[in-house]
């Protein structure tokens, strides 16, 4: 399928995909969220949900974009598993990082292939976007050579990578100042590339994540997103926080159903907790108002437009963490046995704060940035 295929299949069938993605999350999906939550990483759920449409309907055409399905995807996902509606978004944002730059072969070659599920792939961004609000420093560093960039590095978490996976970077260019610095995609088996499986988490064991080390790669100037990264930056960060917001609504989501699900056997004596799940469906509504309203104009360049989404991507964590929590509590003990959903949403929703851009990263932006 070319690229204009699949902007002519969007506008075509936006209802039927909503459909296929809803079937998959409820029939694939479903029955392995235990088995992903000890590890299994859900590759053939992934290519359904790409064979659905579901990274595809998101992608820019010129300027303009809608990211509102492509959330509600994730979101439908996410209220069965987190860590496959974190592999989702991962998948996303590579195919958001290609088609919203100007590289034509890129797009036509791996693009519509990640488009689709076929490619699957993943995004090294959380040291860059840490780097760009003044966090951390840049892990990955580059000099030129003919034909591309030679990089060295390494980068502690990639999800949604395994041996013949793509990956969104940032790398800075040695001795540049003011600092240079390049976004472009690389490929898991390159030569110089390794990546490891080295992890212990409390959850989102299911999401292929690895540690990568770059060993003088050579990254071809075809494989270049953006040089220098600046204003393709400006381009790309609100739809990379935003679309974040579909493992929110997910979580927040399902945690309402966990809390009425117990409400028949055990309404008379969970009545008296603070939050009761008629509260967060109030939030969830209001939630889902504001994200679905700014997915519309994800390349608004003011301030004050990114401002909204770093404030609602905020608002879905703490919301995400706060409907776990009181579903565990209405849950009680069926809730906290090793088969029960609400322990596994609970570890699961804490990862929403803690991914990038994490809730302590928000609140610093939304200190930091300007009003307008
Ligand atoms: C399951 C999972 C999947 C992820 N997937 C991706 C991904 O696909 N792409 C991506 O770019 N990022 C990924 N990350 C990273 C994530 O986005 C955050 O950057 C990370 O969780 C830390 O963010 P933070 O802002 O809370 O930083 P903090 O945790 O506050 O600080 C991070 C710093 O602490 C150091 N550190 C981390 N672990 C330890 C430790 N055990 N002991 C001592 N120091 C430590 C790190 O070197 C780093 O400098 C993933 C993380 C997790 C847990």
């Amino acid at each position: 399928m070319t690229f204009q295929d699949m902007l002519d299949k969007n506008s075509a069938e936006p209802v039927t995909v909503a459909a296929d993605v809803a079937d998959v999350a409820a029939k694939d999906l479903a029955p392995l969220v235990r088995e992903i939550d000890q590890g299994l990483y859900p590759r053939d759920v992934m290519r359904a949900f790409g064979s659905a449409g579901a990274y595809r309907t998101h992608l820019p055409a010129g300027d303009a974009a809608d990211l509102s399905q492509t959330i509600s995807y994730m979101a439908r996902a996410g209220e069965q598993c987190t860590s496959t509606a974190f592999c989702m978004w991962c998948q996303n944002a590579l195919a958001w990082y290609i088609f919203a730059s100007d590289n034509t072969a890129l797009k036509e070659e791996i693009g519509t292939r990640v488009a689709t599920g076929e490619i699957l792939g993943g995004t090294g961004l959380s040291n860059p976007m840490k780097t760009f609000f003044g966090i951390e420093s840049m892990k990955l560093k580059a000099r030129r050579t003919e034909g591309g960039y030679v990089v060295k590095g390494a980068l502690p978490w990639v999800s949604n990578v395994e041996g013949d996976g793509y990956f969104g970077i940032v790398f800075e260019i040695e001795g540049a100042e003011p600092p240079h610095r390049v976004m472009a995609i690389a490929h898991a088996s390159s030569p110089g590339v390794k990546i490891v499986e080295d992890h212990d988490f409390v959850a989102m064991g299911g999401t292929a994540t690895v540690a990568v080390q770059f060993r003088d790669v050579l990254i071809e100037d075809g494989f270049v997103l953006a040089d220098p990264i600046e204003p393709y930056l400006q381009r790309i960060r609100a739809g990379f926080v935003l679309m974040q917001c579909g493992m929110a609504l997910g979580m927040v989501k399902s945690c309402i159903d966990l809390m009425h699900q117990v409400r028949g056997q055990l309404g008379h004596v969970n009545s008296y907790l603070d939050q009761q799940p008629e509260d967060f469906e109030a939030a969830l509504a209001d939630l889902e108002a504001e994200v679905f309203e700014l997915a519309k104009t994800p390349f608004d360049p003011s301030m004050a437009y990114f401002r909204r989404v770093v404030t609602a991507r905020l608002k879905g964590g703490e919301a995400a963490m706060d409907a776990a929590h009181w579903a565990m509590l209405h849950q009680g003990a069926r809730g906290y046995v090793g088969r029960g959903a609400a322990q596994r949403r609970l570890r699961e929703a804490y990862f929403i704060g803690i991914v990038t851009p994490a809730t302590k990263q928000l609140k610093k932006m939304l200190a930091e940035l300007p009003a307008e």
